[in-house]
């Protein structure tokens, strides 16, 4: 087996940052050394298959992105990345695991769903992978078969309090689904949003001509997602089971989960980098020569962007430094403006919901640590040990540390990032939700258990590198 040394950096971890070497024995990280160790007379630097250099930088655990959704069907279309294009860009920004979100669509069979997302990831992926589990049909078959998932390495599962007609679950159903939750340890994924109401909202700002992506964002009130939080919350009570909510992006959702968590509860939030950064105004009402006022449809997702002069995206960053959201995920789940977002031209309803993400987050959420909003070991906990320790991952992934993958990111905190396309754009849409977004650092090098996937500007990995991870049940309940 090849052996790496990556000598000479600042190992940064969810805890504490040293200056360590990190030994590689094939695909496992075997050592963390004190700087320029000599081992029973052996100098490692040239003992080793490989060394690293890196001085001045950072060396951090591969990123975790625990939502993403890679080829999902959606509004008459489906999410242009594939496996292939979606993983390969995660590489390039420092991500080495995603968990994607198998489909279970209503009337199917869940292992059947499940099923067809092997077979679409199989062969195909730059790396390591693993999956959550949509419900979209909760009725006595699907119920019977979640508990099954676990032993396949599947152990969360997502309902939807949104889109009624295609995922939308009932109270009943949520409470059937918690009640498995409950017996299995599985953790219970909620989009939180009270889709009924939003979709009474919807038509009628439609039947009063307000098309525009705009009005996305207010059809999608942030009271439908406070209130949908909340009954999660209490259905989560009522039945025992741990909860975490997607996306949330109003403050107000955020104080509901402080408010179950102070209550002892386990229930848990992530929020995206749209959330922190993006706005209603901004961007959802944005116009531009080629589109108009369709421009704001670059930034049409579910929970929608927020208000900026509510304060929602000042309050969401407040949460991830006092852990009432404990970790960042994309939702990546991008869609070109050519011939899919513009679906939804003259109706906000028809525009496919998502954002492509999932090659920023990383350098996104460093640029919170130059800013001042996070400290760097919390970028690494947010970024990549919280998830793995919530989805059953930790200890293979989310930590450098013997016996770990060897999932590694160098970070030069000296480098520059320009985000946009013909600069740094390797997912696969015509446009880019961060376009013009600069970024005072870079992801130098990108280790996939063990194998050098990106260096110096360059992709070396292959698909077919990244392999199915199973995963165990969470980590981070209480
Ligand atoms: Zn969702
Ligand atoms: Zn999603």
């Amino acid at each position: 087996m090849a052996t790496t040394l990556i000598k000479g950096g600042t190992v940064v971890t969810a805890t504490g940052r040293s200056e360590a070497d990190v030994l590689i024995d094939g695909e496992t990280i075997v050592a963390v050394l004190a700087p320029g160790s000599v081992l029973l007379g052996t100098d490692l630097t040239a003992g080793v298959d490989t060394v690293i250099d890196a001085t001045g930088k950072y060396v951090i655990p591969g990123g975790v992105d625990a939502h993403t959704h890679m080829e999902l069907p959606f509004g008459g279309t489906a999410a242009s990345d594939t496996f292939e294009t979606g993983t390969r860009a995660a590489a390039w920004g420092g991500t080495t695991t995603i968990i994607d979100f198998a489909v279970q669509t209503y009337g199917q069979k869940v292992l059947d769903g499940l099923a067809a997302w092997h077979e679409k990831a199989a062969g195909n992926c730059a790396i390591d992978y693993a999956f959550h589990q949509i419900i979209g049909g909760v009725d006595d078959d699907s119920l019977a078969v979640l508990p099954s998932l676990v032993d396949e390495g599947i152990t969360s599962f997502k309902l939807f309090m949104a889109y009624p007609g295609v995922f939308y679950s009932d109270d009943a159903q949520i409470l059937k689904a918690m009640q498995v939750s409950a017996e299995t340890g599985m953790l219970t994924m909620m989009h939180a949003e009270n889709g009924p109401v939003i979709d009474v909202l919807a038509a009628q700002l439609v039947e009063k001509g307000k098309t525009d992506p705009y009005f996305h964002g207010i059809a999608r009130a942030w009271q439908a997602e406070e209130e949908a939080t909340h009954r999660a919350i209490m259905l989560s009570h009522l039945t025992g089971a741990p909860l975490y909510v997607v996306h949330v992006s109003a403050k107000q959702a955020v104080e509901q989960l402080a408010w179950a968590r102070d209550n002892g509860q386990n229930v848990f939030g992530e929020t995206c980098p749209q959330y922190l950064y993006l706005s209603l105004e901004e961007q959802l009402g944005a116009s531009s020569e080629e589109w108009g006022a369709f421009e704001g449809s670059k930034w049409v997702c579910s929970t929608p962007l927020r208000s900026r002069e509510e304060g929602h995206q000042h309050h969401m960053w407040q949460a991830l430094r006092t852990n009432d959201i404990q970790m960042v995920s994309t939702d990546h789940c991008p869609f070109c403006m050519k011939g899919q977002k513009e679906l939804g031209l003259g109706d906000f309803r028809k525009i496919p919901n998502g954002i492509g993400s999932v090659e920023h987050r990383m350098d996104l959420m460093y640029q919170g640590v130059v800013s001042g909003q996070i400290t760097l070991e919390r970028w690494v906990e947010l970024t990549s040990t919280t998830p793995a320790r919530m989805f059953g991952l930790y200890g293979k992934k989310g930590v450098i540390q013997p016996g770990a993958d060897a999932d590694i990111v160098v970070y030069d905190p000296n480098g520059h990032t320009s985000i946009g396309l013909g600069k740094t754009h390797h997912m696969n849409m015509d446009h880019s939700a961060w376009e013009g977004f600069e970024i005072d650092g870079h992801v130098d090098t990108v280790l996939s258990r063990g194998k050098v996937v990106v260096d110096d500007n360059q992709y070396i990995g292959s698909k077919g590198d990244g392999k199915f991870v199973k995963r165990g049940l969470s980590q981070y309940l209480i």
